[in-house]
């Protein structure tokens, strides 16, 4: 099956691509480096899936996040196509295996977590493998003016110069101008000189490869945007969930909060129920379905939540807690209103939010001194002698670890992230691996063992049915899809799956939910500990440009939302929404921008240097129509950049 129509309605059962899926997927399939930037849920993943299986041989793909890398692997595996996954957590046995099999088999997508890219046994199998097409997903994270910097992709071009014709195509759904450019030059994209400037679909030609990108419009005209001031965000939330009826996104900035938010919009008899990574695979499995279905209609959640979910109908996210940058934010609101209905993405604030985002870049960014010190810890924790540990992960539970050596949590983990990001280690808090089954009884002796206990029989004919391989190999399970094919529940799946362990029919291993560290070089002693400080303060000053735009956005009372978010990724193109709530401030007090922010100017600096009554100060702000400047003291007002008291007196506040 060559062609894309076809394929898309064969493997998916869809009628019709999405935007930009089809220029996308042309651009691959004429071997042009591409670039796309698409929002998440936006089907970025079908633009490397679709020509991958219309052409011969296998799609490499590169992707962060483990957890959702099993997950396309499960997709993909559902529609019959053979598919596997290595990343760091795995054993050296099972990644063999892996290599193994997609080298001989006619496997057509083998993922692969960017640290393992350079491994010697990666290496070695490379050269065998009929590779058609890399896909790069989360391609900002090659960059180091991104938000989320991984140096192991920038590994990636030297897969590149092992395979120097076959397209690339990167994937991501935000990334400003800088980040675009350096996406290209850090993959390599040949002929880059042809990159054309701006860049809305641009249709393919059929000459020699010339990089393209592609990205879709940052207009979401049916999401309202708004941002608050308020003194007490729980009442403020309850007034928007009572206000606008349907499912809601709630995000928060810590674990407990999610839990604490959740309590109290229960108590209003608001249905809500709380998500953060912390807990275990099968709950939050539980959780995310029955908010995707409805029985929940508020899920309060950390920004774990929301990766690889595509839930249509969200009326309203609100973040309870400010963002530290706008790409999240964008990503995160965005998750509203996928239907093309009216839906809201309130940010709400208070004066701590905005000091906490003054203060972020120190906390984010610790000295040299705190990071030697925890790689120090570090290594006497796990017991890492000097001169060894490459390539080994360990499990390391962070939380015990900061408890042992009283450290701060936060210069732990952002320690740890500057040695990542200068290569010395990785650490996954998210690494969860899943349990695996694979069967160790003949089919002659299984057959047998079906006669006598009957009441396993269902358990083994689903396992079959649902993971194939499954005899010859260890193969990652979940014990969640397995009670909707048993109709059991968690706790009976696994304690069947046991029992056949015990009579030596299967090997069942549970699943370890436990952070991993992954030493990319040996320990060496702490005195000789290196960090690259000048391209690491670079990062620490774009980080404090980033927490800066993120502030403006917040603060800002005049420009329209929309536009800031599409120009701070390069998009310029947008008219005002007319929806948000600046753009409604200005056309309820009919003033325009410009007037607005003169007005505001005058009214500051006039009563800067003391209290004045309200009659003067409307007196000195002469030329200016009184109610205009009513509607601008009103505001200030609300706003708490004014206060005004009993007798009349306004002053700054
Ligand atoms: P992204 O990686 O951009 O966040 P995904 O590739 O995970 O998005 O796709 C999100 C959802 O959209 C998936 O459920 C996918 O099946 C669906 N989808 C993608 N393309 C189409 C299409 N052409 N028609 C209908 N649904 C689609
Ligand atoms: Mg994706």
């Amino acid at each position: 099956m060559t062609d894309i129509h076809q394929i898309l309605r064969h493997y998916w059962g869809f009628n019709s691509f999405r935007p930009l899926q089809k220029e996308v997927i042309e651009s691959v399939m004429q071997g042009n480096d591409t670039l796309t930037l698409m929002p998440t849920g936006g089907g970025k993943s079908l633009c490397y899936q679709v020509p991958a299986l219309a052409k011969e041989g296998m799609c490499l793909v590169v992707s962060p996040l483990i957890a959702l890398m099993k997950d396309q692997v499960e997709n993909i595996r559902k529609k019959g196509i053979t598919a596997f996954a290595i990343f760091s957590g795995m054993k050296r046995k099972e990644i063999v295996n892996a290599l193994k099999v997609s080298a001989n088999s006619n496997c057509k997508f083998l993922y692969v977590s960017p640290e393992r890219l350079e491994t010697a046994l990666f290496r070695e199998y490379l050269p065998g493998m009929d590779i058609n097409l890399i896909a790069v997903d989360e391609a900002h994270c090659i960059s180091q003016w991104g938000y989320d910097f991984r140096p192991s992709y920038l590994k990636i071009a030297t897969i590149r110069e092992e395979l120097p014709d076959i397209p690339i195509l990167a994937l991501t759904a935000s990334a400003t101008p800088e980040v675009q450019k350096d996406i290209c030059e850090k993959l390599q994209f040949r002929n880059v000189s042809k990159i054309p400037a701006a860049t809305p679909a641009i249709p393919g030609r059929k000459d020699s490869p010339s990089p393209k990108i592609f990205r879709q419009s940052f207009e979401r005209p049916n999401l309202l945007y708004s941002a608050f001031r308020v003194d007490s965000k729980i009442n403020k939330i309850i007034e928007i969930l009572t206000k606008v009826a349907g499912s809601s996104i709630i995000y928060c900035k810590s674990r407990r909060r999610t839990r604490e938010i959740s309590e109290l919009l229960q108590l209003q008899n608001i249905s809500s129920d709380f998500y953060h990574a912390g807990l275990i695979q099968d709950e939050r499995n539980r959780k995310q379905e029955d908010w995707i279905n409805n029985k929940t209609r508020v899920i309060v959640c950390t920004n774990a939540f929301g990766m690889g979910i595509d839930k249509p109908d969200v009326r309203t996210v609100i973040h309870a807690d400010a963002p530290d940058c706008l790409e999240n934010y964008y990503q995160e609101a965005g998750r509203a209103g996928r239907d093309g209905r009216k839906a809201f993405a309130v940010l709400l604030y208070d004066e701590n939010d905005l000091q906490e985002l003054e203060a972020l870049t120190e906390q984010r960014y610790p000295s040299f001194e705190d990071i030697k010190n925890v790689y120090q810890a570090v290594s006497n924790y796990l017991q890492i002698p000097a001169g060894s540990g490459e390539g080994e992960s360990y499990n390391f539970d962070i939380a015990d670890f900061i408890k042992k050596f009283k450290l701060n949590s936060h210069t732990v983990l952002y320690s740890l992230k500057a040695l990542e990001q200068d290569g010395w280690l990785a650490f996954n808090e998210q690494v969860f691996i899943p349990s695996t089954v694979q069967f160790i009884a003949g089919k002659a002796e299984l057959n047998e063992f079906e006669k006598i206990h009957s009441e396993l029989d269902i358990a083994i004919k689903s396992l079959l049915r649902a993971y194939e391989g499954i005899f010859d190999q260890e193969v990652p399970i979940s014990e969640w899809v397995l009670t909707g094919l048993m109709k059991k529940n968690t706790e009976e799946v696994k304690e069947q799956l046991k029992q056949l362990h015990r009579y030596g029919i299967i090997l069942y291993r549970p699943q370890k939910d436990s952070p991993q560290l992954f030493l990319l070089r040996n320990r060496i002693k702490t005195e000789d500990l290196t960090i690259n400080m000048s391209a690491y303060n670079l990062r620490k000053e774009n980080f404090r440009l980033r927490c800066k735009e993120m502030i403006r956005y917040i603060n800002e009372k005049a420009d329209c939302r929309s536009q800031m978010i599409a120009s701070y990724f390069g998009d310029h193109s947008l008219n005002r929404c007319g929806v948000c709530d600046n753009c409604l401030r200005l056309r309820s007090v009919q003033l325009s921008k410009e007037e607005f922010e003169m007005i505001n100017h005058q009214i500051i600096s006039t009563i800067s240097p003391g209290p004045l009554h309200t009659k003067d100060l409307l007196l000195r702000l002469n030329g200016i129509k009184k109610e205009k400047a009513w509607k601008v003291i009103e505001f200030l007002q609300a706003e708490s950049k004014i206060k005004m008291d009993k007798d009349g007196f306004v002053s700054v506040q």
